[in-house]
């Protein structure tokens, strides 16, 4: 059950059809494709998609976040106040750079979920 979601997570992260892994989800700078262009298969396939999206994305982003404020404390002679400013403007901008990518992976993992449910593998 694993395997198969940790499989479509990381095609998703790389922005790779998790049905045929050939197609691209990428359209654009920012945008995904409404479905593959080589299988056909749907991007945008659940209401929740977008909650998935934002859960996956805050979560590794805070993760991050916290992670910088423990190493430049460590590091740093940095101010509590500066180690923030600087690790909330690097998260902010992390995730409006990756957001595609982790609704890439959020898609893949919807995929396998519902692959898993719809083919028995
Ligand atoms: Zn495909």
């Amino acid at each position: 059950m694993l395997g198969p979601m940790a499989r479509g997570a990381w095609d998703g992260l790389r922005l790779r059809c998790p049905a045929c892994r050939r197609g691209a989800m990428a359209r654009g700078p920012l945008g995904l494709a409404e479905r593959c262009p080589v299988c056909g298969a749907p991007f945008e396939p659940e209401e929740g998609d977008f909650v998935g999206a934002m859960l996956v994305a805050y979560s590794v982003t805070a993760v991050l976040v916290v992670a910088g404020i423990f190493i430049t404390a460590a590091l740093t002679p940095l101010s509590a106040r500066a180690q923030w400013l600087l690790w909330l403007t690097f998260g902010a901008l992390f995730l409006i750079g990756t957001y595609r990518n982790m609704k890439g992976a959020w898609v893949g993992i919807l995929y396998a979920m519902t692959g898993l449910r719809r083919g028995g593998r």
